[in-house]
């Protein structure tokens, strides 16, 4: 198995990619501690884990409070006994208008929740990575973050994906002398609670990609487990895409 005995953080974990993934991770034999706002959604999906022969906690809270990235890292300690790795996950699409009719709130709530999320969860494990002399770091960030295929309104998310970007880069090249890997994943349009259930507006996703349809959450979750596993060992400051090609279509 590709994570056997992993400690793993999983973010956004209550749908989507993250619930996929954590569903992956457990598979792979990681031990998963599962993050983000619905209690009961993570409850569900922990017991689901366990009871198929898997290893999996959880805490409900927001990502954009410092104190809620202490505490899945201490749960990942008290728990199962230190942390390897984290995929970051949580995020947010907010308002997709012009910036000049964006209201400020909405920058500040996109910011907050994919962006300064990211900055307190690596302050948070780095230091319990370093512990173990090595580990992993996977930020989702987003082909709209990198190159972002015309797509009008998304002002405040593209500037958040691309921020994770550089703060990747940044951490990859503070702590790789630790053994410590951080990249991010770029996905393309995904059939997830985020894009929605409206069959035209997915019509029309799927058309700007180069593969002609949108991914599946498995798709996503396959990539992260190899920037999460041993086998991405010479990947470290990389940006990712998973993204059927929407990312060179321009
Ligand atoms: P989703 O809406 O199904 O999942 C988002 C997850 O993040 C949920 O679990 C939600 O509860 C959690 N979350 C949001 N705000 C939070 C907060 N403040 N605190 C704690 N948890 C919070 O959507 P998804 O597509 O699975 O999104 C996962 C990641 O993938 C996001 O970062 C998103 O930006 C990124 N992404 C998605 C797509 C897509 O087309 N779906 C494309 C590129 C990137």
């Amino acid at each position: 198995m590709q994570l056997n005995d992993k400690i793993i953080i999983i973010t956004g974990a209550s749908s989507g990619i993250g619930e996929t993934a954590a569903v992956l991770f457990a598979a792979e034999g990681a031990n998963v501690v599962l993050g983000a706002r619905r209690e009961k959604r993570l409850q569900q999906l922990a017991k689901r884990i366990n009871d198929s022969g898997g290893s999996a906690a959880f805490l409900a809270g927001d990502v954009r409070t410092e104190a809620y990235a202490d505490g899945l890292v201490q749960l990942a300690t008290a728990e199962f006994g230190g942390l390897d790795g984290a995929f970051n996950n949580a995020g947010m699409m907010g308002e997709t208008v012009p910036v000049p009719d964006m209201e400020r709130a909405n920058w500040n709530e996109v910011i907050a929740t994919n962006l300064t999320s990211a900055f307190f969860a690596a302050k948070y494990q780095i230091p319990a990575l370093k512990k173990r002399g090595r580990g992993s770091i996977v930020f989702t960030s987003s082909f709209v973050g990198y190159a972002n295929g015309g797509m009008p309104g998304m002002g405040a998310y593209a500037a958040s994906k691309a921020g994770l970007i550089g703060l990747a880069q940044s951490l990859s090249a503070e702590h790789g002398a630790d053994g410590i890997r951080v990249n991010t994943l770029l996905p393309g349009g995904t059939r997830t609670a985020m894009s929605g259930d409206d069959a035209e507006i997915h019509e029309y996703i799927a058309s700007l990609h180069p593969l002609g349809r949108m991914a599946d959450p498995e798709e996503i979750a396959e990539a992260a487990l190899f920037l999460m596993s041993n086998r991405a060992s010479f990947v470290t400051g990389s940006a990712l895409t998973v993204d059927g090609g929407i990312s060179i279509r321009l």
